[in-house]
């Protein structure tokens, strides 16, 4: 399994298993299942999934070692601030039935509740998962949904650079300057959604190029997000989707296949952080 390498020496494996919406219990315990069976070492949670027991679960029964795995969950909006966030990490360990997450994010920089104070709450959060990381619970810290304001803020107070930032990039979601920004400082730019949701498998350009290279839609978004260096959770609940989902490695995009890819339309954007109503 390729890996990328974060900005504090650990490497991170460059395809992750997403479980948003995928049902608490028997589904999301049978999707991480067939996930590590198939070769997936590297699990994409949220408290906010509300999913993290059955996960916890499945991590145990498959049976691999724990240093061989990658686990993410995240700080929910409702629980930021230094006391809130070291409680919510341990929350999440207890229900992971884990002793130390490998990656813990900000869920979103800035949620409806917080508006007027959003950059204590962040620096609060932030403090205590530095923490967590010197207390060993956490081994990387990160933020998702965070746009180059929220960074800049962040750095204000931080003592750890966040080494990954998850945002929603997907063929015809590009969100330049955040993306430049984080390339510049060495962060790691995990792509949620990066099959656009289910919405670019009728795209006639990607099914065109899936045609061209004898790929699926799925397998062509994949091939994308890693000519741009992004590291993707693609989602399934089907066993023999989460196996597709998997087998892209080989694909070689041309450059110019690359950009009619980068620029195709009709693709659901980026929420504005700054403006969402949770
Ligand atoms: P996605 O882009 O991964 O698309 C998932 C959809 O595509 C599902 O409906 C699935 O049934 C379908 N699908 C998957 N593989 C397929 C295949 N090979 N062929 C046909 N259909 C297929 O969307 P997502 O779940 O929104 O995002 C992926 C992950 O990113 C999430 O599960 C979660 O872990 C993470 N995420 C994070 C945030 C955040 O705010 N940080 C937000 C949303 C999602």
């Amino acid at each position: 399994m390729k890996t990328y390498q974060m900005n504090n020496g650990l490497t991170i494996p460059a395809i992750g298993f997403g479980t948003y919406l995928s049902k608490d219990g028997e589904e999301v315990y049978q999707a991480v299942l067939s996930a590590l069976e198939a070769g997936y070492r590297h699990i994409d949670t949220a408290a906010y999934y509300g999913n993290e027991e059955s996960i916890g679960r499945a991590i145990k029964d498959s049976g691999i070692p724990r240093e061989e795995l990658f686990i993410t969950t995240k700080l929910w909006n409702d629980a930021h601030g230094y006391e809130e966030a070291k409680a919510a990490l341990q929350y999440s360990l207890d229900r992971l039935q884990l002793d130390y997450l490998d990656l813990y994010l900000i869920h979103w920089p800035n949620p409806v509740q917080l508006r007027d104070r959003w950059q204590a709450a962040n620096a609060d959060s932030w403090r205590a998962m530095e923490e967590m990381v010197e207390a060993g619970l956490i081994r990387t810290i990160g933020v998702s949904n965070f746009l180059v304001h929220h960074m800049e803020e962040l750095l204000k107070t931080a003592k750890i650079i966040p080494a990954v930032n998850q945002l929603r990039l997907a063929p015809g979601v590009y969100q330049t300057r955040i993306v430049d920004y984080c390339k510049d400082k060495g962060i790691v730019l995990e792509a949620w959604s990066p099959l656009g949701r289910g919405e670019l498998f009728s795209h006639p350009t990607m099914l065109a190029l899936a045609e061209k290279y004898g790929k699926t839609v799925a397998q062509i978004a994949l091939a994308w997000s890693w000519s741009q260096g992004f590291l993707p959770l693609p989602k399934s609940v089907t066993p023999s989707r989460i196996r597709e989902n998997l087998d892209f490695q080989d694909i070689l995009l041309s450059e110019e296949d690359i950009t009619a890819i980068t620029a195709i339309e009709g693709v659901t954007g980026a929420y504005d952080p700054d403006n969402i109503s949770f």
